[in-house]
């Protein structure tokens, strides 16, 4: 690669580089437009106003909400607390029991282990192989105290994609309310809140080519309504939930974002599917003994996703030799403790080594058949290097 050449970016799933038009949209509310939008009695506030009302329409036209159904938040680890403690708080003594995945985020992991401190129950459905749940499985943990399912639409080490309309209606015949953790389907591929029966769902512009520390919790107001103890109490913006006076340049740079992905999100979407197809069969050509992580590329799996095991080879080898042409990962970007097994390939069964020979790769906007070929080729001269350096056993 040529010297000038950038680093490829192969790591759409922990963030994503915030789009030139959505920096353009955003310099005005940094600079001249610094209005408050809850100061509407001049024109600075009210223009800071406009922006706001008009980015929360594009959000909701997005997920198939209306626009007064989406709280806008610091990313989805926020909205994710707000949704599962903010419910909670509010439960009745006759709801007491929680089900979720055992793949979550930790965000919505650690939520419900301080619920279950409080003495709340919490069952974590296991998952198969390909990190997959049964809805089988999830029906037979309902309990008549069961006051709310919360489970993630995709998932950000292996990318399954979980079957969010049939929870969604096994949720609405219990009286049960859904939560979802959108956080990597939200722009890549088709939500839409009513024709899934969400009655939450958490998500972040960073994810989306948006601005990072900005997200929105949707919160459904109708069929039913549904009320959250706030964990911000203040001058009551955001309907209550949420206090606190607007990240309005975040708030037009997620509204932006997100006017780029209902533009073209299927033809993008099969653009980066088709990268993605071509880039694994290549790998898996250049290592005879590769596994694949994850549900098949043509099943239920995010169009973007591709996580692959090179055993016996570690992964933190591979990353370290191809650093200087590639940004991958090793499992999950979310996981700050390097040498520890994700809780997902634990859950999904892997073994060790498999689990330590995985790259996850998110591919992106950003990236264009030739970087993908660079990436190909950087890997294959690392798998190769690493070959040669492989005592012989045998
Ligand atoms: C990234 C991510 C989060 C956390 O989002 P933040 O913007 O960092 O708060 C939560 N859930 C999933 C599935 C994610 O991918």
């Amino acid at each position: 690669m040529s010297e000038d050449s950038e680093i490829i970016y192969l790591d759409h799933h922990a963030t994503t580089p915030v789009l030139p038009e959505v920096r353009e949209a955003m310099m005005p509310y940094l600079t001249e437009k610094f209005g408050n939008p809850s100061s509407t009695d001049h024109r600075y506030g009210q223009e800071a106003s406009n922006a706001v009302d008009e980015a929360r329409e594009s959000i909701a036209d997005l997920i198939g909400s209306r626009p007064e159904e989406v709280i806008f938040t610091s990313g989805s680890t926020e909205s994710d607390n707000l949704a599962i403690v903010g419910l909670a708080n509010r439960s009745s003594s006759d709801e007491n029991h929680i089900i979720t995945t055992a793949v979550e985020h930790k965000a919505v992991l650690e939520p419900m282990h301080a619920l279950e401190d409080r003495g709340f129950d919490v069952t974590y459905l296991p998952v198969d192989e390909t990190a997959q749940i049964s809805l089988k499985d999830l029906e037979d943990a309902i309990r008549d105290d069961t006051f709310l399912i919360s489970v993630m639409a995709a998932n950000n080490e292996v990318g399954t994609i979980y079957p969010t309309a049939e929870i969604g209606k096994i949720a609405k015949e219990h009286g049960i309310y859904f939560h979802v953790d959108a956080a990597q389907a939200v722009g890549h591929i088709p939500v839409d809140v009513e024709e899934m029966g969400i009655d939450l769902m958490s998500f972040s512009a960073h994810k989306m080519y948006g601005p990072k520390g900005i997200g929105a919790l949707y919160v459904r107001r109708r069929d039913p309504k549904v009320k959250l103890d706030p964990m911000l109490r203040g001058g009551g913006h955001e309907r209550g939930m949420r206090s606190g006076t607007l990240n309005v340049p975040s708030v037009v740079g997620f509204g932006k974002a997100v006017d780029v992905a209902r533009a073209d999100l299927e033809e993008e979407a099969e653009r980066e599917r088709k990268l993605r197809d071509e880039f694994y069969k290549r790998l898996a050509g250049a290592w005879d003994q590769s596994m694949l992580n994850g549900p098949p590329l043509d099943g239920p799996r995010l169009p973007h996703n591709l996580h692959m095991s090179f055993p016996p080879l570690e992964s933190q080898a591979i990353i370290r030799l191809v650093s200087s042409d590639l940004a991958i990962s090793s499992g999950s970007a979310c996981e700050t403790d390097r040498v520890k097994k994700s809780h997902v390939l634990q859950a999904m069964g892997l073994s060790d080594q498999r689990a330590y020979s995985a790259l996850r790769v998110g591919v992106g906007r950003s990236n264009t058949e030739e970087c993908l070929g660079n990436a190909y080729d950087a890997i294959k001269a690392a798998l190769s290097r690493l070959q040669k350096l492989r005592p012989v056993t045998g």
